[in-house]
Order: C-alpha cells, then sequence, then structure tokens
C-alpha cells in the first residue's frame, strides 16, 4: 500500500483584529492509499483549517502557511496556484464540506450541478455526462431519475448524497469529508456512513473524515489523529487509540463517550480549549491535564509508539 499523503509540519495563521489565531501550528499526518483516517477534535482546534490548507483554500487574511503537503510525491504548497487549481483540486483532491449540501443551487437541477465539471474541466459532451452522474446516483443509492429534480424536492440525507457525487465525480484519489452527517438526524446519518464505507470498499478511495464525535470516526477509519488547539496529539490505527489512548486528552475524549453496552455514565472534561491567538506555552492541554508537571511547560515533541503511533505528551519522553 503506497503513501499517498504526507504532511510535515504544517502552519496556517490567520490575522484578525484581536491577533495572530494560530489555526494549524506544526500539524504532522500520513495517509496510505484505499486508507481512511479520522481527524477528531472539539470545535475550534484547527480540523476544517487542516483540510483548507490541504485543499490549497486560503482566506486573504492568512499570515502563514508553510511546511510540507507531499500529495503522490509532491509538495502542493510548492505548486503553482494555477496547476494546483487545474490539475489537483477537485481532479486528485476533492472535499465535501461542512453544511454543503445548503448551498445547493436552489434554481438549478442537481443532475446538472454533478455534470458541471465534467462538461467544463473534462470535455464531456451533456449525454455523456448525464450519463456518468446516473451511474454515480446508482451507486450512492440515489434513484437516477433525480438528475431532474431541484435540490428543495430532496431530503437532508439525499442532499448529502449529491453533494458527495458533485465531490465523486473526477473520480478523486483523496476524498476530505468535514463533518459530512452534522446536520442530519440519526438514521440518515447511519445510511450515509453505510454509503461512506461501501465507497471506500468499492472504490478503494482514501479519505480524511473530519468529526468531533470520535464514535463516528471509529466506525469508518483506519487510523485515528486526535487534534488539540491546532497540533495533532496522537496518531495511531483505530486500534490503538480506542483501546489503549496514550495522551491525556485522547483519554479523556474516549471517556467522554456514553457506551451503551456498559453501565458506566460518560466523564465529562473540565475546561474549555485555550485561545488560539495566545496559547499557553508548552503543552496547550496542560491547564486541563491532570498529569500536568513541571516539564510540560516546555513543547513536548512527538514520540514514536509503534511503527503506526505517535503521541506528544512528557509521559512517554
Ligand atoms: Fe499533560 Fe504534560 Fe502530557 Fe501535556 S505534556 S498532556 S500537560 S502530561
Amino acid at each position: 500500500m503506497g503513501l499517498l499523503l504526507e504532511v510535515r509540519d504544517l502552519h496556517l495563521y490567520y490575522r484578525t483584529i484581536k491577533g495572530v489565531v494560530q489555526a494549524v501550528d506544526g500539524v504532522d499526518l500520513r495517509l496510505e492509499e484505499g486508507k481512511v483516517v479520522g481527524l477528531v477534535g472539539e470545535s475550534g482546534c484547527g480540523k476544517s483549517s487542516t483540510a483548507n490548507a490541504i485543499m490549497k483554500l486560503l482566506p486573504k487574511n492568512t499570515a502563514r502557511y508553510d511546511g510540507e503537503i507531499l500529495f503522490d510525491g509532491v509538495n502542493i504548497i510548492d505548486l503553482d496556484d494555477e496547476i494546483f487549481r487545474r490539475e489537483y483540486r477537485w481532479k486528485r483532491i476533492a472535499m465535501v464540506f461542512q453544511g454543503a449540501m445548503n448551498s445547493l443551487n436552489p434554481v438549478i437541477k442537481v443532475g446538472d450541478q454533478v455534470a458541471e465539471p465534467l462538461i467544463l474541466k473534462e470535455g464531456y459532451t451533456r449525454a455523456e455526462a448525464e450519463a456518468r452522474v446516473k451511474e454515480l446516483f446508482r451507486m450512492l443509492n440515489l434513484p437516477e431519475s433525480f438528475v431532474n429534480r431541484y435540490p428543495h424536492e430532496l431530503s437532508g440525507g439525499m442532499k448529502q448524497r449529491v453533494v458527495i457525487a458533485m465531490a465523486m465525480v473526477l473520480e478523486p484519489q483523496l476524498l476530505i469529508l468535514d463533518e459530512p452527517t452534522s446536520a442530519l438526524d440519526v438514521s440518515v446519518q447511519a445510511q450515509i456512513m453505510n454509503l461512506l464505507k461501501k465507497l471506500k470498499e468499492l472504490k478503494r478511495m482514501s479519505m480524511i473524515f473530519i468529526t468531533h464525535d470520535i464514535a463516528l470516526a471509529s466506525d469508518l477509519s483506519d487510523y485515528m489523529a486526535i487534534m488539540y488547539a491546532g497540533k495533532i496529539v496522537e496518531f495511531g490505527t483505530i486500534e490503538e487509540v480506542l483501546l489503549d489512548p496514550k495522551h491525556p486528552y485522547s483519554q479523556g475524549l474516549i471517556a467522554a463517550t456514553p457506551v451503551l453496552s456498559r453501565d458506566v455514565p460518560p466523564k465529562f472534561l473540565p475546561g474549555n480549549p485555550p485561545s488560539l491567538i495566545n496559547p499557553p506555552k508548552g503543552c496547550r492541554f496542560k491547564d486541563r491535564c491532570k498529569y500536568r508537571m513541571d516539564v510540560c511547560d516546555n513543547e513536548p515533541n512527538s514520540i514514536k509508539l509503534s511503527d503506526s503511533r505517535y503521541v506528544k505528551c512528557f509521559l512517554y519522553h
């Protein structure tokens, strides 16, 4: 299994009137072909910013964007923006944005919205594009006839399938899904998760699945990256992180997840994440950590615990 994506020491900072927000601060991430990594953490920890950095979708107030994003061996940070737009974005790396199903164009039939990049970017005729969209709809368990429907004629779950079809239509190697089920009720959420599992099997597609819900991530992912205050504090296989979490924040996230089969109430993590404008020096989790030591006023390095696993915490130094 080849390595598709390797992110090294990625930084993405934003300028605001209150100061510079260190949204992504030294992130490392690896993803093999055909595998899924769940990127998990509380709201505002930098998950979406990491995804935007990989898509090179940078807002005008970007203050810092550096590091390495090696996609198939090419550092896309150094790539010319026009080359990236033409050859990578949507074609090789696609993304389902948070809340994207609410931004479908209300006056264009959903089939035409999905077909547009095939016609504009790939030179398909209208008939060829429609045939491809119908094939995609069948795979996503949407009736073919829905190509002629408008967004308001579809339920939330159906709209989300259309949005996934839009991201998949050019057959990207990497699909980034940012909270793709957060606006859906539980039964529809389960349908979308089953659909993503089917796509993973059928298409051998690599995915980054972004969520604040560790249980949901474990349903689809092969690897888990736990993110806190702009940094990935633990990375490992799903079994390693779920069965034996090492970082105190990972332990807290798992302890806060209700388990139906056990009569143990969830334990909630005390405190709040720090401001990313003036984050604390050293370990950013130290104000919430019951194991805090003097040394935690320094920045913890990544400690390799196995071939697939690292943790940033002085308990393992
Ligand atoms: Fe806690 Fe220190 Fe580890 Fe941070 S480095 S998680 S404060 S023990």
